[in-house]
Parts: C-alpha cells; structure tokens; sequence
C-alpha cells in the first residue's frame, strides 16, 4: 500500500475514533502515525489500542508508527458533573482540594503544589488561552479567582500559569508508568511534553535504552533557550503549538515552527507540526482558508509530519479532518515551488559516508529523473539521512527490523518495508527492483537507485550506491 505523498499525517486517537472500524478508516484515510495522549487514554487501555493498530498494520501490510505521548507535568482542572460548565464574565471560580466533580462555581484542581504556589494577582489560564482567570484570594487548600475572560470549561481542560513558578520534575509518576507501559506494549516513539532541559530528554532516553525512539515537544519558552543541546539528545521534534502559544506571545510561534523546522532538517531528525492546524474541523465538515493555508505552510517548510489533535480525537469530522489534510499536502507537493524551497533549503552533507551516499543518490534521481530510492538499512539511519535531503524520489526502505520499519513512518518521503536481510550483492539489488515493482514505485524498463551497506548484516556501513535495471523477471517475482 503506497501513499502519494511524502508528508506524514499524525492523527490522535480520542473518543470520537475509538472503535477499530474507526481507527481503520483513519488509516486508509492517511494517518500514517497514530498518537496516544496519555493526558486523556487510561493507562490500561494501551496494549487494546495498540493491538487495534497492530491488526490494521498486518492486514494493510504496511507498518505504522505509534507515538505514546507521555504528559508530563502538565496542570489540568478535574472533571465536572455535567462534562462542562459556562463561566460568566466577572464570575468568581474557585480552584480546589475537593475531589467532588465540579460546577459553575467550583472544580477540582489535582495538584496541591500549585494551589499553595498561587498568590493573588496570578493569571489562570484554561484550554490554551480560553478563558483567562485572576486570583484573588488563596488559603485552606483553595484559590479563588475572578473570571476576567468567560466561556466553557470542561472536563480535564489544561492550566497554564505564567506568573506562578511551580517545582515540576521532567517526569512525574504519571510519566514513569506511562513510559513503562508504552515501551511493554510495543510504543515507537515517545514524546516528551513540556521539554525545559536536554536532561529531561535524556531521562526519558535512557528508560527508553533503544526500546522506543523520543521525540521532544517544544511547548515551553525555557526549551527554546536550550534548543540545540535539546535537538542534539532528541530523535525527533514536535512544534506543540498549542501550549507554546499560552506560554508566549502567539505572533512569535510562526517564527519559532520556522526555526525548529529548519534546525531539525539540518540534523535529518523527523520533525512534526501539531495543533490547531484543521481546528474548525472538530464541528464543520470543511476548514477555514487559513486552516488550508496553516497546513500547506508546514508542508512547504519541509516538515516530516502534520498533526491532528482534536480533529481526529474527539472532533465530528475525524475521517474527513484526514483525507483534506493528505489532499493539501498531495497539492502542495505537486506545485514545482515546493521543491524549488526544499532546494533551496538543504543542507550539505556531513562528512560521512552515509551522507556521501545520500547526496550521490539524490544526484543521480535528478540526474536520471528517477522515482525511486531502496534503501536496506538495519537501524534506519540510511533512510533518515536520505530523507533529509528531501529527494524528488521516494526513499523506500527495506529492513530486516520491523521496528524500524515503524519508526520510519514518521519520517518524510519514507516507505517502509519489512523483509529478509539481503544475502549478497546480487540478492541485494534484485529484491530491491522486485519490492520496487510490487509497491509500484517503479515498471519494467525503469531504474531504480540502490543503497546499502556490504558486507551485509553490519550496522551503521552504508558504503554502496548502484543502478537497477527493472527487467521482466523482477516484475514476475514481484
Ligand atoms: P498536547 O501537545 O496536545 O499534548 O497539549 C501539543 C501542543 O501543546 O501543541
Ligand atoms: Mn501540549
């Protein structure tokens, strides 16, 4: 099964695309990554979900990635007896101690630390920059705040306080167990929420000791202070808009989706855009021209993968949110200015062999006017480093691990496959014209590129590049 196009598409997994029929729809609609919010998922429920996915994977024979997205020390408000509540204007709202489900006048707050933090002045702010509230008095395990900004407050809605300094570990409890259970059920990639230090990165690296690859979530202004030191201990990176945006001003946020983007390619770390990109789209069934817009932008940045957060998990229109998001990005990647600035933006290779290797195959494709990259690769970086300079070709790589193979979901212009490792260099360039052929990325009489690394079975030793010649006998073997 092949996609035509080279960005990825994470969907998150809620209530609205629970069921596996749903999930299944969502696939074939173009969710390449499926995320697990463990903000909202019951810890319990993982190792279901991922064997839903893990059905949909065998029966499509195509490997997905599944992002197991840990939640940090992010502050939430507790549920209420009617799912929400409408806070008025000049209302006062109190923050509490109280487990009791909430109402107009009151919720749950789960984190003492914080409501002793508080002090009167303090900005509350809920479901990123909704509602804005103010303290006003604090004591007895409670806050009270005036409502200066109304509207609907529902069930487990985030906090933000920028004001309130709050002692937070990198990884709360939660997290820990969270992690354990991601990495037990078989998680690919484990994002990392409210990112402040590379240390926290390298916490969650080390639990993870190659189980799951770690994507950080750049969500906090203390994260971009450190960036590069972040980037380096990363293996992948996601602009989190929706929480960047709260904690600083939202004109700067287009700026930094730029500069992570960017920053990312240069190190060839999968790199995703997320939140609020098809928004309207929880209750219409079309998005605004600047949803379109918003989109197409990342994808004309050359990001790895566009996210949907709520269209997907809990939205009216999931399957729909999908299929435009692929739409605008299969348009985009056929307008000749998006490779003129994926061009124009790459970087020169490393001095490795494999970047070696990567920039003779993109320059043979553009030489040729060839589709097709067969990458064998053990740990995936082969493919990683070919996808970073953003070929005109589709990297397609063939690995013995299917780990790797899933990983590799994430990431731009890759198609995963899952196969023997090859035997000899004979072996080696006819499976890669066979799976070239069977995926449809090539037919008899074409050429296809071939990159591995001999002797084979060695990680790390791409040290070949050569031509294939597509000849009838690949196409019957196919
Ligand atoms: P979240 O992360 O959906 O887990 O909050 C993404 C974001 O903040 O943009
Ligand atoms: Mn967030």
């Amino acid at each position: 099964m092949k996609r035509s196009r080279r960005t990825k598409i994470v969907a998150t997994l809620g209530p609205a695309s629970d069921t596996p029929e749903m999930i299944s729809r969502l696939f074939h609609a173009g969710a390449d990554v499926f995320r697990l919010n463990m903000s909202h998922l019951p810890r319990e429920r993982l190792p279901e979900k991922i064997e839903v996915i893990r059905a949909i994977e065998r029966e499509a024979r195509r490997p997905i990635a599944i992002l197991v997205d840990l939640q940090g020390p992010k502050l939430r408000v507790g549920a209420f007896a009617e799912g929400s509540a409408m806070l008025e204007n000049g209302a006062s709202f109190t923050l509490d101690s109280d487990q009791a489900p909430g109402d107009v006048n009151r919720v749950f707050l789960p984190h003492p630390e914080i409501l002793s933090a508080l002090e009167p002045g303090h900005s509350v702010i809920i479901d990123d920059g909704k509602l804005r509230l103010t303290v006003t008095e604090v004591g007895g395990g409670r806050a009270v705040t005036r409502v200066e900004v109304g509207g609907r407050i529902s069930n487990r809605k985030g906090v933000s306080l920028p004001h309130t300094v709050i002692p937070m570990p990198a990884m709360t409890d939660k997290d820990r167990s969270d992690l354990e259970a991601g990495l037990n059920a078989g998680a690919d990639w484990i994002a990392v929420s409210f990112v402040q230090r590379p240390e926290d990165v390298a916490e969650v690296k080390k639990v993870c000791a190659g189980r799951a690859l770690v994507m950080a979530k750049i969500e906090k202004p203390q994260a971009l202070t450190r960036l590069d030191e972040i980037m380096e201990v990363s293996d992948g990176l996601m602009v989190a808009r929706g929480d960047l945006g709260v904690e600083m001003p939202l004109e700067q946020v287009p700026g930094v989706q730029k500069r992570i983007t960017r920053a990312a390619r240069r190190l060839g770390k999968p790199v995703v855009v997320a939140t609020q990109m098809l928004e309207s789209m929880i209750t219409a069934p079309v998005p605004t021209r600047a949803e379109v817009s918003d989109v197409a932008t990342a994808v004309y940045e050359g990001a790895d993968a566009v996210m949907l957060s709520a269209e997907s998990a809990s939205g009216a229109f999931p399957v729909e949110a999908i299929s435009t998001m692929s739409r605008i990005a299969e348009q985009v990647e056929k307008d000749a200015l998006y490779w003129t600035i994926l061009t124009a933006q790459r970087s020169d290779p490393e001095a490795t062999a494999a970047d070696a290797i990567a920039a003779a195959a993109h320059q043979m494709v553009d030489a040729l006017g060839l589709n097709a990259i067969m990458a064998w690769t053990h740990s995936g970086s082969t493919a990683l480093r070919l996808a970073r300079s953003r070929p005109n070709a589709s990297v397609i790589a063939l690995t013995p691990k299917r780990e790797t193979a899933r990983r590799l979901a994430m990431a731009w212009g890759t198609h995963p496959i899952v196969t023997n490792d090859a035997s000899d260099v004979d072996d080696m360039a006819f499976r890669a014209a066979k799976f070239a052929v069977r995926e449809r990325f090539a037919e008899i009489g074409d050429r296809v590129i071939v990159v591995a690394g001999v002797p084979f079975g060695t990680p790390g030793a791409t040290n070949l590049v050569r031509i294939a010649f597509i000849t009838r006998e690949h196409a019957a073997k196919a």
